[in-house]
């Protein structure tokens, strides 16, 4: 399905998988940052959909030892992409999904304010999929022509020293040189 068909914030391509964990974002919200994040659960395990649990609200503290340091944890992210590719969706656009905690980037804190969340299904330091990075550009340009995109940063450039995702393994300029955009919208790297 097409990347460019949207409904309320919410992206047709995308396997639709409402989390209850949003809010509504301020008023005139000025959506101009994507955030880019990795996980997997449990850590470095791959197609598990433990991620779209976690989202939901549904993980099983009790299945993995490494639950139980995420125990009660209720965040989302609006997009999760797996190793294959395939893009889920959390949350509409339109709302606050609760990826970034506290942060700061281009002058502004709270970033999930005003931002939008991506998380790649991987882990820190290991490196990323053809598949998933085809996905992400094919999103990021949607997101640019329904929000006024301006920055894209990782978690771990908008709370530096408490995150590192999704880290040194994330390809940086193939992801400029793919979505074509100025490189003043990309992190310093
Ligand atoms: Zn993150």
């Amino acid at each position: 399905m097409s990347f460019d068909l949207w409904q309320n914030g919410w992206c047709q391509a995308a396997e639709k998988c409402a989390s209850p964990n949003f809010g509504q974002r301020p008023a005139q919200a000025h959506i101009d940052l994507i955030v880019v994040h990795s996980i997997s659960l449990p850590p470095g395990e791959y197609g598990t959909q433990a991620v779209q649990k976690l989202f939901t609200n549904q993980l099983n503290w009790d299945a993995h030892p490494y639950f139980q340091s995420i125990r009660g944890l209720e965040v989302s992210a609006h997009f999760f992409i797996e190793r294959n590719g395939k893009v889920w969706q959390f949350v509409s656009c339109n709302d606050r999904a609760w990826h970034a905690g506290t942060s700061a980037y281009r002058g502004r804190s709270n970033c999930n304010d005003d931002s939008i969340g991506i998380e790649l299904e991987g882990l820190e330091g290991q490196s990323f999929e053809t598949a998933q990075y085809e996905s992400l550009v094919q999103l990021m340009k949607a997101l640019g022509q329904h929000y006024p995109i301006a920055h894209i940063a990782g978690h771990e450039h908008i709370a530096p020293g408490r995150k590192k995702d999704p880290g040194p393994g994330f390809d940086w300029p193939l992801l400029q040189e793919n979505v074509a955009w100025p490189p003043q919208y990309f992190p310093e790297i």
